[in-house]
């Protein structure tokens, strides 16, 4: 090997190298490449659940329905609101949710009303019950009411005829509840990517096989399924394929012609990339990057055949750390959602953390609230990228720019939490 491909041959290992691809360039060149997949299908509501939509969804009805009462308490006409002192309204009935009042709110009149029940034409006001002093069938109310108060109007929530979801909204339990209260039960939904994956690895067993010297279970395809799972493309796991030309070969052909994005770990590090850019160069057009991130520094990214193609370290943690960063938005992106980054928040930072300028790091940290309330984050110790217990202990990445040196105890950093909400 030439001395020069010695030195550009990407490692997890080394240093600073200034020839090698920031994150965000890296990110750039994903985007370009990645088209939300095409292909349609027609889903029961509850089935859309993590799926994106293709179609506008508008309102068939005004939410709420109604003209209603926000509070438990009386519906009044706002004249009849005192301005100072009190006032005496008789009462003339009651409305309940599902039981409306039947004839017509006067002046000098009120109606018991509950929370949810139509206001009854006539009034416009709702004073609430605690506001109040009854006396048989009299009511008496005080002044500081505001005209219109305690009303939900019909059609605040969504007019009829509005837009309320666009092509490329994700479906979540939100989602399903509002579509749900528009009598929507049925959506169309864009078809879910089908991503392969397989590892690589002469070492790797499967469970279930016993170890023999120098071999280890094949952990990567087990937390690639479960987040490959959880974000809901449709899965096909092609095991574990040796470090074998023809194999790896095979391997790639079938999976670039059952699936929409081929997802594979290991032998993209130094003194296997050789035989591996082989075969990706006959295959497809990948590029085999150096980014500038640790973990996780070498990558391989392109096509195979028609296939996006994701070529991911061996390194347990960077296989998360890779997938996290750049698979996932750009599955996202084929999925065909819009929004397709995690939300990051600026926190303190308990633990002083090392670190060397010239790339971004993914340290695995501890995010959680103090007693007061705030939020600040400590890292779970041990950044090696072999330790997946660093992953499983932690709930967020502390995100380090690439000019940072180490960071001193109590500075605020970037921090990317694993789980969001809803
Ligand atoms: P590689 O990128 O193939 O050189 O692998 C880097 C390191 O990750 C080596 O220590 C491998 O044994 C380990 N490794 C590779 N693939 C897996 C896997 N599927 N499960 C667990 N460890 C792996
Ligand atoms: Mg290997």
């Amino acid at each position: 090997m030439a001395n020069d491909a010695l030195i550009t041959q990407p490692s997890c290992a080394d240093d600073y190298d200034p020839n090698s691809l920031p994150v965000p360039a890296a990110l750039g060149r994903i985007d370009t490449l990645v088209e939300p997949v095409t292909g349609h299908e027609r889903l029961a509501l509850r089935q859309a659940l993590g799926r994106v939509l293709a179609e506008t969804v508008t309102s068939p009805l005004d939410v709420p329905a109604h003209t209603n009462s926000a509070m438990d308490g009386y519906a009044v006409c706002s004249a009849d609101l005192p301005g100072e002192g009190t006032r005496e309204l008789a009462i003339i009935g009651s409305a309940f949710a599902g039981a409306p009042f039947q004839s017509q709110g006067k002046p000098g009149t009120t109606v018991r009303i509950m929370t949810g029940a139509v206001l009854p034409r006539g009034y416009d006001t709702v004073v609430m019950q605690e506001h109040v002093q009854r006396d048989g069938e009299r009511l008496r109310i005080g002044s500081g009411h505001k005209p219109g108060q305690n009303v939900r109007q019909a059609g605040e929530d969504l007019a009829r005829g509005g837009v309320v979801y666009r092509p490329g909204q994700l479906i979540r339990p939100a989602q399903l509840g509002v579509l749900a209260s528009l009598g929507v039960n049925e959506l169309r939904v864009r078809r879910r990517p089908r991503v392969a994956f397989f590892s690589t690895g002469d070492e790797l067993r499967c469970l279930g096989q016993s170890l023999g010297p120098g071999e280890i279970y094949d952990s990567n395809r087990y937390t690639l399924y479960g987040m490959l799972a959880r974000l809901g493309v449709e899965l096909l796991d092609m095991g574990v394929v040796r470090d074998d030309p023809q194999e790896l070969e095979m391997a790639l052909r079938e999976a670039s012609q059952a699936a929409d994005a081929i997802i594979t770990s290991g032998g993209v590090s130094v003194g296997e990339a050789d035989f591996v850019k082989d075969i990706l160069d006959r295959l497809g057009r990948v590029d085999f990057w150096k980014i500038a991130m640790k973990p996780g520094r070498p990558l391989a990214f392109g096509r195979v055949g028609e296939a996006l193609f994701f070529g991911l370290p061996g390194n347990p943690v960077s296989v998360m750390v890779t997938f996290y960063q750049f698979v996932q938005p750009a599955l996202r992106r084929m999925m065909g959602q819009l929004e397709t980054r995690e939300v990051r928040v600026q926190v303190p930072c308990l633990s002083r953390l090392k670190k060397r300028p010239g790339r971004t790091e993914f340290q695995r940290g501890v995010l959680e609230q103090q007693a007061d309330g705030s939020l600040v984050v400590r890292s779970t110790g041990q950044q090696g990228s072999g330790i997946l217990s660093s992953v499983s202990q932690a709930n967020c990445f502390i995100v380090l720019p690439e000019q940072w040196g180490e960071v001193a105890a109590g500075t605020l950093v970037e921090v990317q939490p694993f789980e969001g909400l809803v």
